[in-house]
């Protein structure tokens, strides 16, 4: 395959110049994504090919010395990119050292052709493996796939130019200049263009990748606490009341409720109380297991969802919260505030027919009750109250106060 290289400049300078315009429309009044200075790296590349593409016909210090320069720039300017994408401070002077050893190197090496492509090759290969270090935290599960193409990207032009670097030291023909249509250079040449499409949507995917997931978490969490908010703990509720019934296992509810929550926000305002709300939650959340879930649903009315577990191991759970957060103290502006709460469980088998309205409905009844008792104290209730024929009264459900 022998590509004119001529022609490959021109469609690398083209691509980069677009993507490079398409990303400072996208970056407009926006600079903390990184997208700004992925833009600049590439223009920086577009100019670097175009002195490439005037070798011969303008003087060497501009074709090889600034344009290997740029080359070096444009790489700097993209670890810029990923550096601020991730909120990591990256200093200026970075950019300058493999600046400045590039020009010191094409400098001495300017009638060295070989030598000089070999040396510049593994600059940019060492450059492009700090990049790929970098993005390496990034590339957890449930990242998106954004950084997944971006490092495919950087990892083929990276193989490449160390396949350049081992043919101009080592290669049987040493390359003749940087305009000849061989094979190493036409290689070249295809993955740069292709590194830039490449590499440049997996970045703007890194950005939406992120976006998304904030969504999604803001959809999911409750602002204040931190915990999962009434939508995604009925959705958690509503998956493991099916599943139980599928199976035939059991499935455990806890409504948890602040008692005298009010009487809080009265006397020591809403600050305090939104203090004791997130204190509540954290007791919550450092008691349970890691299957089971705390979720908001309300107020100051929290759902634990226990999977598997029946209605024994639910009691034994729920004595345990109710004593930790009374035991716990809340500080506010050098004030302990005493928190207890009330918690009403229902722990059972689901049969057909059976919802998760139900269980959430005969959690509440037992809160109710355990309120009613007066309060501090867990209430149970084994049995679902199922819908009746309107005519008939519901029956009442056995409950049982520990
Ligand atoms: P009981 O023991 O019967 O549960 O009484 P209570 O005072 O805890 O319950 P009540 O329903 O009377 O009051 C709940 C209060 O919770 C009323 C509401 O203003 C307050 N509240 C609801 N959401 C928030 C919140 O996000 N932050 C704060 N600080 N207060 C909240
Ligand atoms: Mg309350
Ligand atoms: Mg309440």
């Amino acid at each position: 395959m022998h590509a004119d290289v001529p022609t490959m400049l021109l469609m690398i300078i083209i691509s980069s110049v677009a993507m490079a315009l398409a990303l400072a429309v996208v970056a407009w009044g926006q600079r903390r994504d990184g997208i700004a200075w992925w833009a600049t790296g590439l223009l920086l590349h577009a100019l670097g090919y175009v002195l490439f593409s005037g070798r011969g016909r303008i003087p060497d210090g501009l074709s090889i010395v600034l344009a290997n320069v740029l080359l070096a720039c444009s790489l700097s300017a993209l670890q810029a990119a990923v550096h601020q994408f991730m909120g990591r401070p990256w200093p200026r002077w970075h950019m300058a050292v493999p600046a400045a050893f590039i020009a010191l190197v094409m400098w001495a090496l300017i009638d060295h052709y070989p030598l000089r492509v070999a040396t510049a090759s593994l600059c940019y290969a060492v450059q492009i493996g700090l990049l790929l270090a970098a993005l390496r935290p990034m590339a957890r599960p449930g990242a998106g796939r954004g950084v997944l193409l971006l490092g495919l990207g950087l990892g083929v032009q990276m193989m490449v130019l160390l396949l350049r670097t081992a043919m101009a030291l080592w290669g049987q023909q040493h390359p003749s200049g940087l305009l000849a249509s061989d094979l190493v250079q036409s290689l070249t040449f295809l993955m740069s263009f292709l590194t830039v499409q490449l590499a440049s949507l997996g970045f703007v995917f890194m950005t939406r990748d992120r976006l998304d997931e904030g969504n999604r978490r803001l959809a999911t969490t409750d602002a204040l606490t931190g915990v999962a908010n009434r939508r995604s703990a009925i959705f958690a509720l509503e998956r493991d009341a099916a599943r139980a019934q599928r199976m035939g296992g059991s499935v455990a509810l806890m409504v948890v409720d602040i008692d005298h929550f009010k009487r809080i926000n009265d006397s020591h305002g809403h600050l305090a109380g939104d203090r004791v709300l997130c204190h509540v939650v954290n007791v919550l959340s450092d008691r349970v297991r890691t299957q089971d879930l705390v979720g908001r649903y309300g107020g100051e009315e929290f759902l634990v969802l226990l999977p598997d577990t029946g209605l024994d191991g639910a009691l034994v759970l729920a004595e345990q919260l109710r004593q930790s957060v009374q035991q716990s103290v809340c500080h506010w502006q050098g004030q302990a505030l005493a928190v207890t709460v009330s918690i009403g469980v229902f722990g059972g088998r689901l049969g057909s027919g059976d919802t998760w309205e139900m269980v959430l409905d005969a959690a509440d009844r037992a809160l109710y009750q355990a309120k009613q008792a007066g309060r501090n104290r867990v209430q149970a209730s084994n049995s679902l109250a199922r819908a009746e024929p309107q005519s008939m009264a519901a029956p009442e459900p056995s409950t049982q106060n520990i």
